[in-house]
C-alpha cells in the first residue's frame, strides 16, 4: 500500500500491510491523528489495500476500482461525514447501518466516519450495535482527533493506528525525551531541571503537542503492560497522569501558551 505520511509512519504502514495481505482484517479501526492531516486520504487508501483486485493489501493505484476510490464512486465504500454543526449525528449512523444491511457489490462494505469522535452519545450508541454484530465482513474505520471523546465500549471495539506527524529522527528523540520526564517525574526531580530537559522545544506549539502526545503514549502502554511489568504506579495513578496530559494538550489547543500549559502539567504530575 502506499500512503501519504509515509516516511513518518513506517512501522504503522507496514503493520496495516501485514494485517491487510494476511487477510487478518479487523471489523473496525480508529485511525487517530491531529486535525489537520487528512485522515481521510489515509483511510482511503487503507480501503484500496482492501479493495483492490489485484490483491488484498496492493493498492495498485491504477486498476478500476483504485480508480473508482479516487473518484469518490466506489459503490461499497460508504462515507459517514459530519453535518455542518461539526456532528455526527444518530440520523447519519441510522443511514449508513441502512446502506450496509444491502448486499455490496464486491465483498464487503467499508465504511469511513469522518470526525467520529464528534458523534453524539446517540450516534456512538447506534454506532455500537453495528461494531458488536457487523453484517458480513463489514469494515468500519474511525477517524478522529481526539479519541476520549469515544465511549469507552466504542473504543474497545476497535483496533487503534495513530499517524506520527514527524519524521521518523525527531519522533524516536521526541519519544526519548518523554521517555526522559517520565522517568525525571519517577524520582521527583526539581521542577528546574525538567524545565531544562525541554528548554529547546518549550515554545514551539507543534513539539510540545508531539511531546505531549508521546508522554501519553508511554504512560499507555505502561497501563496496558501493567500486568508483566513492575511500574511505580496503580492503574488509577497512570490513568490520572493521561487525563492531566490531555487537559494540557487541550489547553494548548485552546490557544493557552504551550510554555504555561506544560508548565502546570509539570507542576501538576511531578509534584
Ligand atoms: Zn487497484
Amino acid at each position: 500500500m502506499r500512503f501519504e505520511y509515509s516516511e513518518n509512519n513506517e512501522g504503522l504502514i507496514r503493520r496495516l500491510n501485514e494485517l491487510v495481505s494476511s487477510g487478518g482484517i479487523s471489523h473496525a479501526y480508529i485511525i487517530e491523528g491531529d486535525s489537520w492531516l487528512d485522515k481521510t486520504s489515509f483511510a482511503e487508501t487503507f480501503a484500496k489495500g482492501i479493495f483492490c483486485p489485484k490483491g488484498l493489501g496492493e493498492n495498485c493505484g491504477d486498476c478500476g476500482m483504485c480508480d473508482k476510490i479516487d473518484h469518490g464512486n466506489c459503490e461499497d465504500l460508504v462515507y459517514v461525514r459530519p453535518e455542518a454543526s461539526g456532528n455526527v449525528k444518530d440520523e447519519n449512523i441510522e443511514t449508513m447501518q441502512e446502506v450496509i444491511k444491502t448486499r455490496p457489490f464486491g465483498k464487503r462494505h467499508v465504511v469511513i466516519i469522518e470526525n467520529a469522535d464528534h458523534m453524539t452519545l446517540r450516534a456512538q450508541n447506534r454506532l455500537l450495535k453495528t461494531l458488536e454484530e457487523p453484517p458480513g465482513d463489514t469494515v468500519i474505520i474511525l477517524l478522529s482527533e481526539n479519541i476520549e471523546n469515544l465511549t469507552p465500549t466504542v473504543r474497545s471495539r476497535c483496533v487503534r493506528f495513530h499517524i506520527n506527524h514527524l519524521g521518523s529522527e525527531k519522533y524516536d528523540h521526541m519519544m526519548q525525551t518523554a521517555e526522559d520526564l517520565i522517568e525525571m517525574f519517577g524520582r521527583k526531580a526539581g521542577f528546574f531541571e525538567v524545565m531544562l530537559k525541554i528548554n529547546d522545544i518549550i515554545r514551539d506549539k507543534e513539539s510540545i503537542s508531539a511531546l505531549l502526545d508521546c508522554m501519553e503514549v508511554t504512560y499507555r502502554n505502561m497501563l496496558v503492560d501493567q500486568g508483566g511489568r513492575v511500574t511505580a504506579y496503580s492503574p488509577e495513578d497512570l490513568t490520572e497522569k493521561i487525563y492531566l496530559i490531555e487537559e494540557a494538550s487541550t489547553d494548548i489547543r485552546m490557544n493557552v501558551s504551550p510554555a504555561s500549559a506544560i508548565k502546570n502539567l509539570i507542576i501538576k504530575i511531578g509534584g
